[in-house]
């Protein structure tokens, strides 16, 4: 598979300013491995060879179903469930129930489509590290961020170890300040949030889109899951 598709230049992505920008890194990325799969793959020996054998989780089923290219899917399960049937199922000596379960489980526990993700994504991180370290307008985009989540702000903080010599300590303060006045003015929303439930609420707030949006943008800080927002 072509390795330009897991990579975004990670400049690109911290320029825009809204929302977590690894989860958006990761949509980009996600959207186009679909569109990749889905349609110039397809005829790809390498990638059929793999998705074959690895298959793909609930999740990258149904965004696969909710795409078109109907087609290119049908083929691709078809020679997927070829695979199952004469690897999991195989009429072999050794191949015995126990076996067969170990088989079953190790398809369905992977997914050709979060392998892609988390190549990509691992990799971008290693980028934004070295920038941070070398570019000041980098650190400067950084810096300005309004947002993570709370998965990546764990991701980021906890795999900046040993990487950055001389911006590890500027780095760790800016991430966790913008994550924790995230967090506090989530917490705000939310608390207002609640309060309209109150029978003595000002109706004004109720036309206030950070208030009404509050639940979920929780959910999407503590998840790190977008839902194509
Ligand atoms: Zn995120
Ligand atoms: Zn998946």
């Amino acid at each position: 598979m072509r390795d330009d598709i897991c990579t975004i230049p990670v400049s690109e992505v911290f320029e825009e300013n809204d929302g977590c920008p690894i989860c958006r890194m990761r949509d980009t990325i996600e959207q186009r491995i679909i569109t990749y799969i889905l349609g110039d793959a397809m005829m790809e020996p390498d990638v059929r060879i793999e998705t074959n054998k690895i298959g793909f989780c609930e999740m990258h089923y149904d965004k696969m179903l909710a795409t078109r290219g109907r087609l290119q899917l049908s083929l691709m399960l078809q020679t997927h469930l070829d695979e199952i049937n004469n690897e999991v199922f195989a009429k072999k000596l050794f191949n015995s129930y126990s076996k067969k379960g170990q088989k079953a489980a190790k398809i369905s526990e992977s997914c050709f489509i979060c392998d892609k993700i988390e190549y990509g994504i691992s990799r971008m991180i290693e980028t934004i590290y070295r920038c941070y370290e070398n570019e000041k307008d980098f650190r400067d985009l950084f810096n300005s961020q309004s947002q993570f989540c709370l998965p990546h702000y764990e991701r980021l903080i906890n795999g900046m170890n040993k990487k950055m010599s001389h911006y590890g300590s500027e780095f760790a303060n800016n991430l966790s300040r913008i994550t924790c006045d995230y967090s506090k003015s989530l917490y705000e929303n939310i608390t207002k949030y609640c309060a309209l439930y109150d029978y003595r609420a000002e109706k004004g707030k109720m036309n206030d889109p950070e208030i009404l949006n509050s639940v979920e943008d929780t959910v999407a800080f503590l998840s790190g899951k977008t839902n194509g927002k």
